[in-house]
């Protein structure tokens, strides 16, 4: 019983948004979850901070596609 209450606590805290592979730099999309290669390829740099993005442009795409057809 006590070992249930007693979470892992690396699980409550979100993950780091950059980690270290051997090829490179990975960011991380809070919306797929996944880690992908941190650059323009794969995150979009938002025009106002020069920042990634934190979606991944696939969630994007795919968020941009919903929400045309939902308001459809
Ligand atoms: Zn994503």
């Amino acid at each position: 019983m006590s070992l249930i209450s007693q979470a892992n606590p690396q699980e409550s805290t979100p993950p780091p948004k950059l980690r270290l592979e051997w090829y490179g730099v990975e960011r991380y999309c809070v919306h797929c979850r996944e880690y992908w290669p941190a650059d323009n390829e794969f995150f979009r740099v938002r025009a106002d901070d020069g920042k990634f993005s934190s979606w991944c442009r696939a969630c994007e795409y795919e968020a941009r596609n919903n929400k045309r057809r939902v308001k459809r």
